[in-house]
């Protein structure tokens, strides 16, 4: 059995998604505009600054659809292993709420105690981490398992999952 830490917005709920519906409504920006690159680097100074106030919302957070295959591939795992969501939920205190309550309504059969709201995620003491930032990676003692995404599809990282099936099928 291993332990297993994942990330929550990219990984399992789709934040990218939540974010390029935004744009595409907001600014007919559409995604095929941003292979590979931050969104600070491609909005204006004040279409980022919208975005980012859009990202401060607990309502952007609460709405947000699962990532595919994610619900069921976590019941699974959980089955199996000893899994963690951990998410750097510190650094946007209004998502909090919306973030447990979401999981709740997502993910009923997940239990309370493996939520882990965090900042550092080098704190994070686990075999596994799947996330969607190779930052996080920085001083994480155990495996870290990039989770493919429109933002990091330029980052060189030795283990990248390209989505859930991926996951599935990892031998942890
Ligand atoms: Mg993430």
């Amino acid at each position: 059995m291993a332990r297993i830490a994942i990330d929550m917005d990219h990984v399992i709920a789709d934040a990218h998604k939540g974010l390029l519906d935004w744009l595409s409504k907001t600014y007919a920006i559409e995604p095929s505009m941003l292979p590979g690159q931050r969104f600070k680097d491609v909005l204006s100074i004040d279409q980022h600054f919208a975005l980012s106030k859009r990202l401060e919302t607990a309502e952007f957070f609460f709405n947000l659809k699962p990532v595919v295959d994610s619900i069921e591939t976590l019941k699974t795992l959980q089955n199996n292993h000893e899994v963690f969501i951990t998410t750097a939920a510190m650094f946007v205190p209004n998502s909090f709420k919306a973030k447990y309550e979401w999981i709740k309504k997502h993910l009923p059969f997940f239990e309370t105690k493996r939520i882990v709201f965090c900042g550092d995620k080098s704190i994070i003491s686990a075999d596994y981490l799947i996330d969607d930032h190779i930052h996080n990676f920085e001083n994480f003692k155990g495996r870290g398992l990039l989770f493919s995404a429109l933002h990091n599809e330029l980052d060189t990282w030795p283990d990248r999952l390209s989505g859930w099936n991926d996951i599935g099928r990892f031998n942890f």
